[in-house]
């Protein structure tokens, strides 16, 4: 029984044309993708050290009868979709039935496949696209794409190709970002030369992220899981601190396709607000689920890109969930401008996007962990304490208890206090430090006497010359 059809003409004409493979990377993402629609636990990826020459993709995935594999490397050639409703309900990676046609077409491409009913596998070579040996071949269940001498055929392509360097970083952008994003799945990964990995399967997205960044929990990333209106967010978040000057080490997936996203990227950088300096780019791996009707995946010819019925919606979940997930890194009170982790009331809605308009943001706050209030709480008191403040000063009955800590650290005789530029002081207390800034403290204690003053009703007082009658 064959699974794979040729689509009908009049679906072909719905689906943007012509499956762009334009550098080494494109291969790449075709066929792990194709692996991953296949069900594979393992996957393994080898590229030459010019990935040009060649990429090889082995996956153990269901593989395919020898007449599947024959029709694989025809266009419009797809197990996936028959007609133009099931763009709606896509689950896959793949639909247009058009990667391994183009990239045969432009390559010397080796296809070797076995499923399961069958006891031999196939192999299929072709050249430039036409079919030049099929023959049986024995193997295990799955599937092995090798793909030699890109562009051969098409040297003008072959010659937009960046460096070697260039081509590999991009090649491994995509390699890292699936793994990233498919934990469960074993990936290998290798460039002659250069890298050699082995990644087994990982129970969930933080211990992959820990393996592949050689970062984790205790250095501040944290996973991040939101629902709201139907659409799903979850994934890693780097610490503040470890974002980089480029957007290389942020990843996105929609309905588990890595994409490339402006609107995401945004999004993200917005939930971070001011705890990063403006060129700074966050480490994240960003899933977004979402009903396949809610978005098109059919916009762009590598399918790189996506657009969402509804951008803003999707961009105010993700700004929304990113914010919820920072505020751990912002003690309460401090309140940030515009733009900033700002604490929103109980069941705020976030705003959208510039010109986004009012469509409303699920509540997502509520949620955020307590812990670092405490912590500012304790400095705001320390600051207090410090300057000699009256006991009626500090109002919370929180912070009164945390006082005898601070006190007691402050009233050790040999207790360091340092300044700096003559204008700060430093000094350490129990479980932390206290920073003054001088002038400020001074301004305050000249406010606590006239205040005092003012009370007391023994102010400091000068009689006039002349009496002024109001
Ligand atoms: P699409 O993925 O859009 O269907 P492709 O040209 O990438 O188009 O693949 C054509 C068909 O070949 C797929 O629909 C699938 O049935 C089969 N196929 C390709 N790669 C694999 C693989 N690694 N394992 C099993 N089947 C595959
Ligand atoms: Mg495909």
């Amino acid at each position: 029984m064959s699974r794979i059809h040729l689509l009908d003409p009049s679906v072909v004409g719905t689906i943007r044309a012509g499956e762009v493979i334009d550098r080494p990377a494109a291969v790449a993402k075709e066929l792990v993708e194709n692996a991953l629609d296949a069900g594979s636990t393992l996957i393994a990826i080898h590229a030459a050290s010019h990935p040009e020459r060649l990429i090889r993709v082995q996956d153990d995935g269901t593989g395919m009868s020898r007449e599947d594999a024959l029709l694989a490397l025809r266009r419009h050639a797809t197990s996936k979709i028959e007609s133009v409703d099931d763009l709606a309900r896509i689950r896959t990676l793949g639909f247009r039935g058009e990667a391994l046609a183009s990239i045969a077409e432009v390559s010397r491409l080796m296809l070797s496949t076995r499923c399961a009913d069958e006891l031999t596998g196939t192999q299929v070579e072709s050249l430039g696209g036409a079919v030049i040996q099929v023959s049986g071949v024995g193997r295990a269940v799955g599937t092995t794409v090798a793909v030699e001498d890109l562009f051969f055929n098409t040297p003008a392509r072959l010659r937009f190709l960046k460096s070697r360097e260039a081509e590999i970083r991009v090649l491994s952008r995509i390699v890292w970002n699936y793994a990233l994003a498919y934990p469960r799945v074993h990936w290998k990964f290798s460039v002659e030369g250069r890298e050699d990995t082995d990644l087994p399967e990982a129970r969930d997205l933080l211990e992959r992220w820990e393996v592949l960044y050689g970062r984790g929990q205790e250095d501040g990333s944290a996973e991040f899981d939101h629902e709201a209106g139907g659409i799903h967010v979850s994934g890693v978040l780097g610490a503040p601190e470890q974002a980089r000057a480029s957007r290389d080490y942020q990843a996105f997936a929609v309905n588990g396709r890595v994409i490339s996203s402006g609107m995401l990227g945004a999004a993200l950088r917005q939930g971070y607000g001011n705890l990063l300096p403006g060129d700074r780019y966050p480490l994240a791996l960003i899933l977004i689920e979402i009903d396949p009707a809610q978005v098109d995946s059919n916009v762009h010819p590598t399918k790189r890109e996506v657009r969402f019925r509804d951008e803003a919606r999707v961009f105010q979940v993700l700004r929304g969930a990113v914010q919820d997930s920072m505020r751990r890194y912002v003690p309460t009170g401090i309140a940030f401008g515009e733009g900033g982790v700002a604490e929103p009331a109980p069941g705020a809605e976030y705003g959208g996007p510039a010109g986004a308009g009012e469509s409303g943001g699920e509540g997502t706050s509520g949620t955020a962990t307590l812990a670092p209030a405490a912590a500012a709480l304790k400095t705001e008191e320390a600051l207090m304490l410090a300057l000699d403040v009256s006991a009626a000063e500090v109002t919370a009955g929180a912070q009164v208890r945390e006082r005898g800590d601070v006190e007691e650290s402050l009233a050790e005789p040999e207790i360091p206090i340092w300044q700096l530029h003559e204008r700060y002081l430093i000094a350490p207390i129990r479980g932390g430090m206290v920073i003054v800034d001088q002038h400020a403290a001074h301004e305050r204690i000249l406010y606590e006497e006239a205040r005092a003053h003012l009370y007391s009703g023994t102010g400091a007082s000068q009689v006039l010359l002349f009496p002024s009658f109001v």
